[in-house]
Order: C-alpha cells, then sequence, then structure tokens
C-alpha cells in the first residue's frame, strides 16, 4: 500500500478470538498496514497475520484498568495518520459494540484524517452461537438486547433494568463478570423468574473456551464453583434450554486437547488442518 500525504484510519473489528473469524478484509489490511493499534481481546492468532514491517502499538485494556486512556489512543491515530501512515485500529469483536469505536472515528473527522470502518463479529452473537445458542429462536424469542454489564443500576446513565426485566427477548450482558450478582438479583428483583435460564460463557471461540448454565437463582454460586473470569458473556432467556442439545463445539471429539505435530512444516498443513476440524488446539 502506498504512503499517501494524509494517511488513513482502518477502524477494524477483529472478530471474537478464533482467527477463521476474521473478515478477508481485515486480514487484507494486516497484510499492508504501516502501523497496528490493538486491544487486549485481540486474539494471538491474529495478531500472527500482522505484516512484519508494521509498528505495533498494543493499547490494551484489562478489567478494571486502563493503561493507555482513550483520549491518548485517539491521539496515538491522529499523530500516526498525520505522517502518512495506514493504521490498523484493531478492536476484539466489531469496533461499534462497546468498542469506542464511535469516539475515535470523531476524533478522526475532527483531525480531517480520511478512515474506514471494518466491522467484525461480535461476541455477542457468535460466543452464543459457538455454545449452543441461538440468540433467536421462533419459538423461544423473538428480539435479543446486548447490554453493557459494567453499569450499576441507578447511577448516571446506569442500567434501567425494569423495562429490561419485562422485555421476553433474549439479554446478552458484556462485560458483566464481576457484576454477575448485581445483574441478576436486580432482573428478579424487577420481576423476572428465578427460574429463567442463564449461560455465561468465558473466552468463547478460543481454545479456552468454557461455558455454564443454571438459572436467575443458580448461576451466581455455579460461576463462583467453576471460577469463570472475564472477559465472558452472559446469555438470559430461554435460548440456553438449547445449550445442552445444540452445543457442538465443546463437543467436537479433540476439544481440549493441544496436539504437537512434529512433522516438517510442509508435510504437517494437512494434518494440522483435519486436527483442527477435530476440535484440537495444534
Ligand atoms: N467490541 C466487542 C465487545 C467489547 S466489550 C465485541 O463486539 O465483541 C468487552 C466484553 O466483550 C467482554 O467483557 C466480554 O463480555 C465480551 N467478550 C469479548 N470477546 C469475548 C470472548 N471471546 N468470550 C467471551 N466474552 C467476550
Amino acid at each position: 500500500m502506498e504512503t499517501n500525504k494524509k494517511g488513513k484510519v482502518y477502524l477494524i473489528g477483529a472478530g471474537p478470538g478464533d482467527v477463521g473469524l476474521l473478515t478477508l478484509k481485515a486480514a487484507e489490511l494486516l497484510k499492508t498496514a504501516h502501523v497496528v493499534v490493538f486491544d487486549r481481546l485481540v486474539g494471538q492468532d491474529i495478531l500472527k497475520l500482522i505484516n512484519n514491517n508494521a509498528l505495533l502499538i498494543d493499547v490494551g485494556k484489562t478489567a478494571g484498568n486502563h493503561p493507555v486512556p482513550q483520549h491518548r489512543i485517539n491521539e496515538v491515530l491522529v499523530e500516526q495518520a498525520s505522517q502518512g501512515k495506514i493504521v490498523a485500529r484493531l478492536k476484539g469483536g466489531d469496533c461499534f459494540v462497546f468498542g469506542r469505536g464511535g469516539e475515535e472515528a470523531e476524533r478522526l473527522v475532527q483531525a480531517g484524517i480520511p478512515f474506514e470502518i471494518v466491522p467484525g463479529i461480535t461476541s455477542a452473537i457468535a460466543v452464543p452461537a459457538y455454545a449452543g445458542i441461538p440468540v433467536t429462536h421462533r419459538d423461544l424469542a423473538t428480539s435479543f438486547h446486548v447490554i453493557t454489564g459494567h453499569e450499576r443500576e441507578g447511577k448516571d446513565g446506569g442500567i434501567d433494568f425494569e423495562p429490561l426485566a419485562k422485555l421476553n427477548g433474549t439479554l446478552v450482558f458484556l462485560m458483566g463478570v464481576g457484576n454477575l450478582q448485581h445483574i441478576v438479583q436486580s432482573l428478579m428483583a424487577h420481576g423476572k423468574s428465578p427460574q429463567t435460564p442463564v449461560a455465561m460463557i468465558e473466552r468463547g471461540t478460543t481454545y479456552a473456551q468454557r461455558s455454564i448454565s443454571g438459572d436467575l437463582q443458580s448461576i451466581v454460586q455455579i460461576a463462583t464453583e467453576a471460577n469463570i473470569q472475564s472477559p465472558a458473556i452472559i446469555v438470559v432467556g430461554e435460548v440456553v434450554t438449547l445449550k445442552d442439545r445444540l452445543s457442538w463445539r465443546e463437543k467436537l471429539p479433540l476439544w481440549g486437547k493441544r496436539i504437537v505435530v512434529t512433522r516438517a512444516r510442509m508435510q504437517a498443513s494437512d494434518m494440522v488442518q483435519r486436527l483442527a476440524q477435530l476440535g484440537a488446539q495444534v
């Protein structure tokens, strides 16, 4: 890719973790970008696709700890693009779903820097799917709602649980692990049945994927016993009852196995592919 005077920023969603869920457009841009600015949730296998000449800038945020503040990230994008560079801004999932992509795009507009948005597969849909949970189903849920679990009720701009508790659609909470107890108690306090099915999926679509299920009443204890950690998704609603039947990934014959192939690289790829299809981390 040519360096033009202005440079350009691509706000790219990297998907939920599985490298196969990266878009072709994103993969192409990683081959050519001069600078890649990436977050913590971007999978290692995806970072391997970045060309060797690119400058890598890690602005990864850990829960409750923001090593690089958002205003600084915005400035990094402006600074790099102003030097005429092609900048790939890589984020987990989709860049406009709790990804602050909107804020970054606003700053670029302000600075007069050209940009494009490359949507990614959001964890809100793909992570339940990898656990066998369709977010809608004709008989069980006619809508789904994606909610930040990070906010508490009552705080300015916090979650209003009253209308949420009345919805029959599937509720998908992101960033909710630390607030799990508050979320389930608030839903029950506003009238959701304690028997409403709930699932949690940790590190969905990666080789570390784990999932649990229960109901509003039991999930806190089940999650504590399983030591479910962030990043994880909380799914509330009747569609969770399909999980046992539709779960596919955690049922693959080699799921959970790590296999080292000792053949020469040229001969190994066929075998690597076949083992991966059976669920192994190769
Ligand atoms: N833009 C992202 C979401 C960013 S908010 C997207 O579209 O997916 C970060 C939250 O996303 C995490 O706290 C977690 O709730 C969820 N998340 C992202 N990737 C995940 C994964 N692989 N497994 C489980 N949850 C994930």
